[in-house]
């Protein structure tokens, strides 16, 4: 068998082989391979970074042969010898994985430099200016990158320079001046590190790569590949190549450009260059660069033929290109092109015009926007420059997406009173509960020390589309006495914070927002999506305010509403209370002809505001310590109203107390203990469809009737049975005639092995798979929160499973129970209604297991939609 090969000269990959050669290492034999003017390199794959790290973080001597051959071919190729003073071959070597993770891994320009190299340099290119501030930069890169020496220290040595010389910029130092800086950062490495700056050229370039490498697992890049689902087995590989310099006077420079403007999406180049200068003096911000148009006036030629390569890169990569050039004596070369990172809103409008231009097809513009960046579209963003300023001062999860910055508030009173004087507000708790709603409501945003993505907190953000953090780290928080300490600093109510829901960062200070706009791209993106989806999209909604969003962003009907929600408001959450402690079945009547008339006329709105598209209404399924009432106000008025004392109320609250309430008295449970609770809701939902369908003779949806929770066949039927004869009962009375459904949910795992029983019994089947993870895993969706981070960090997990379907364990059930429930149904009626029906890779796996339909909070509504046109035509090319 032939050897695993590590390293790729450029002319041997090409631009399909990111997964090997990385994605900038792809980029450049590409643009080898279309004839563009390249400095030439190889690259050492991405598998050998796997492989360093297999290896105890140290490259094999076969590794190290295949790099040696390499640097032996890129001397013949370029015609210069690596440490040979008379004609030296310099290098650079840059991470590139197989996504672009800019700015997250390092970079080491001019490597091969050593006192004698560097004369030699100034000779032959009679100029000893750039030959010596060469050398400085690779001496600080190198210290920086490979001797953890940070840059900034060798900052000071230049700005003291500065000052003795009376100069403010780095243009100003003569060669000279750069020799004398030379000395003086080789005597800083040497009595910080107690050795010499090493000048044998192979040292620098095993250095460096190791140094690259080990890069991958900088606290940086570990946050980067967190935040955006990159797998740490990917590894980055490490480019080698050789030195162009854009430092060689004044018709040289160097640059960056983007083929089309990343933040608005227009048709027109986007960069800045700097002349007389090195890749990163462009970034760094040390000089201002000008505008890319510029360079026409000083250096037409160039400029014309960046144009034209730039063009060339775009119809090639059929993507928006973000290249790298520098500009050696007046001739151009290209140092690396991918594909560019953009705002969602220049996502779109690239995508729709790249399509009316006829450069992709319908189908690659469907691929050109993340779903996830969709979600910007529809909250409110920070102003990017003011964010660029701000300080985090803590992290939590990013839970739910959008940028809240206002007063801290520590309760609902607290909420609306500053929102009554029109005040924006945070709403910071330890946890929120359903007291919280209102506050909730009128808050820019909620951060929470516990709770994970699934928690009430959590779930109730997304659904109101608001932004939250939540779980966040090494916050105290003390509601009592109101205020919380975060980074070293202390907060009371009034003081300003930010949150950025899709980080998950927390700022200590007030950072403008600016409106959400949707452009008319976005709903023409929209429907090209609609046209390639097999699922359908339908939204988790429990009122009609929610209910009419989620109609605007295009869900066809509700999947899930989550009937104890419903009683969720202050006037409300009395009689559902009433009902939980009530001991009698007089009393819990008494409680449930209170809920009657407020649920049947939420039904009536619900069942309009979705016209003609299904509803799913799910039975009640309160997790009681969310609904027992704690404080003593809400005690002594529910005793009052119960007609009880207030000793007695507490004894039955304790009495109804569970070690675990998420596996408790909840769910279809709940109307097997009291069946009135089954027969209150048909009866709420069936009189509102009956009053629906008078005012409205055409009305043509069918009620979809689900019951929660369900382990065992037996138990579906008991509670279905009390369902059917309820409906069929009120239908006769009123001499209507409904075809409403009865499904279930599948959210136990014993459930989910049974399906084949269960489906004989339900007209449909709804994962709820946050139900189904927490007890696949037996992580509590309260608690994991707290504890998941070790996974994260002891590599355990990659990401939530609560956030993230587990396809190999979750997954495996939910196809289970596909299979078994269509294997007595082919027709069963299959949806997902957990907060994994919003997330685009479980998505394409409930599009692969062949679900009819994902339901998800209305602000995902549009993400569901991409995410599911993409699954489809993922799965239509394989
Ligand atoms: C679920 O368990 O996935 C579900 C949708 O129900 P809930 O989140 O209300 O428990
Ligand atoms: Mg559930």
């Amino acid at each position: 068998m032939a050897e695993k090969k590590f390293v790729y000269m450029f002319t041997e990959a090409d631009d399909t082989m990111k997964n090997l050669v990385g994605g900038k290492g792809a980029g450049l034999s590409g643009m080898t391979k279309l004839g563009l003017p390249i400095p030439q390199g190889f690259t050492v794959t991405t598998e050998a970074c796997t492989y360093y790290y297999k290896n105890n973080e140290k490259l094999s001597e076969g590794i190290i042969q295949e790099i040696d051959s390499a640097m032996i071919k890129l001397e013949g190729i370029t015609g210069k010898k690596f440490g040979n003073p008379s004609n030296p071959l310099l290098v650079s070597v840059r991470s590139g994985a197989r996504v672009s993770m800019p700015g997250m891994m390092d970079t080491i320009l001019n490597l091969g430099l050593n006192d004698e190299v560097v004369a030699g340099l100034a000779e032959t290119t009679g100029n000893p200016r750039f030959a010596y501030d060469s050398y400085r930069r690779f001496i600080q890169m190198f210290s920086d990158v490979v001797m953890g020496l940070a840059k900034s220290r060798f900052e000071e040595i230049i700005d003291e320079m500065k000052e003795e010389r009376h100069i403010e910029q780095d243009i100003d130092f003569t060669a000279e001046d750069f020799r004398e800086m030379i000395v003086r950062f080789k005597e800083f490495y040497k009595k910080e590190l107690k050795q010499e700056f090493p000048t044998d050229p192979k040292e620098q370039l095993f250095g460096a790569i190791n140094a690259v490498f080990r890069s991958w697992e900088n606290p940086r890049a570990n946050y980067y590949r967190k935040i955006n689902n990159i797998p740490a087995e990917w590894g980055t590989a490490v480019n080698v190549q050789s030195m162009v310099y854009g430092n060689m006077g004044n018709t040289s420079g160097t640059g960056v450009a983007f083929t089309r403007n990343p933040a608005t999406g227009e048709k027109k180049l986007y960069g800045e260059y700097l002349i007389n200068a090195q890749g990163e003096d462009v970034v760094a911000g040390i000089r201002t660069p000008s505008e890319i148009s510029e360079l026409e006036k000083v250096m037409p030629e160039a400029y014309r033929q960046f144009v034209d390569v730039a063009n060339k890169l775009e119809s090639h990569f059929k993507n928006m290109q973000d290249i790298e050039f520098t500009i050696e004596n007046g001739k151009l070369y290209l140092l690396q092109t991918r594909n560019g990172k953009r705002t969602a809103h220049a996502a779109l409008r690239i995508a729709v015009e790249m399509f009316e231009e006829g450069m992709v097809t319908k189908e690659q513009a469907l691929m050109l926007v993340q779903p996830e960046q969709l979600d910007n579209l529809l909250h409110p963003q920070f102003d990017p420059a003011a964010i660029k300023a701000a300080k985090i001062i803590g992290e939590g999860l990013p839970a739910s997406p959008g940028a809240a910055t206002g007063q801290v508030v520590f309760n609902v009173e607290e909420a609306l009173s500053l929102v009554g004087k029109g005040k924006k507000v945070v709403l910071v708790r330890l946890e929120t509960s359903p007291e919280d709603i209102e506050g909730m409501h009128v808050s820019e945003g909620f951060l929470t020390a516990r709770g994970g993505m699934t928690s009430h907190a959590a779930v109730v953000a997304r659904g109101m589309g608001k932004c939250c953090v939540s779980g966040c780290k090494g916050v105290k928080i003390d509601e009592a006495k109101g205020y919380f300490e975060l980074g070293g600093q202390t907060f009371h109510a009034g003081d300003w914070i930010s949150l950025d829901g899709s980080t998950g960062a927390v700022y200590g200070e007030k950072i403008p927002t600016i409106p959400a706009s949707i452009s008319g791209n976005f709903e023409k993106f929209m429907s090209w999506a609609d046209e390639y989806r097999k699922l359908k999209v339908r939204a988790n909604a429990d009122t009609p305010k929610d209910a009419k969003q989620a109609r605007d962003f295009g869900a066809e009907g509700i999947g899930l509403c989550r009937t104890e929600h419903m009683f969720f408001e202050a006037d409300r959450i009395k009689a559902m209370r009433e009902m939980i402690v009530a001991e009698t079945k007089e009393q819990r009547e008494a409680a449930l002809a209170k809920l009657l008339p407020m649920q049947r006329s939420d039904f009536e709105q619900l069942f309009t505001a979705m016209g003609d598209f299904p509803v799913t209404i799910r039975y009640l399924d309160p997790p009681l310590h969310e609904f027992l009432p704690t404080s003593a106000e809400d005690i002594k008025e529910i005793a009052d109203e119960l007609g009880i004392s207030v000793e007695k109320l507490n004894g039955i609250i304790a009495d109804l107390h569970e070690f675990n309430p998420m596996m408790g008295h909840r769910g279809c449970r709940l109307a097997v203990s009291y069946p009135e609770l089954a027969v209150m809701q048909t009866r709420a939902v069936i009189e509102a469809y009956i009053n629906v369908k008078k005012n409205n003779p055409k009305y043509q949806a069918a009620p979809e009737i689900m019951i929660p929770l369900i382990c065992d066949e037996k138990e579906l039927k008991f509670v279905k049975d009390i369902v059917i004869k309820t409906a069929d009962q009120i239908l006769a009375e009123n001499n209507v005639e409904a075809n409403y459904l009865v499904g279930t949910m599948i959210e136990i795992p014993r459930a989910a092995v049974r399906a084949n029983y269960i489906a004989q019994d339900a007209d449909f089947f709804s994962f709820g798979t946050n139900d189904l993870t927490q007890m696949t895993y037996g992580f509590s969706r309260d608690d994991a929160g707290a504890f998941l981070s070790h996974y994260y960090e002891k590599r355990i997990f990659e990401s939530d499973p609560f956030a993230r379907l587990d396809q190999d364990g979750v997954g495996s059930l939910v196809k289970l129970a596909c299979d078994l429930g269509r294997s007595v149904k082919p027709n069963l009626k299959l949806g997902v209604c957990g907060e994994h029906g919003g997330e685009p890779s479980s998505i394409e796996f409930f599009n692969k297991v062949g679900l009819d339909y994902v339901s998800c909070s209305p602000f995902r509504v549009p993400i569901a939609r991409l995410a599911a046109a993409q699954a489809a035509i993922r799965s239509q090319k394989k």
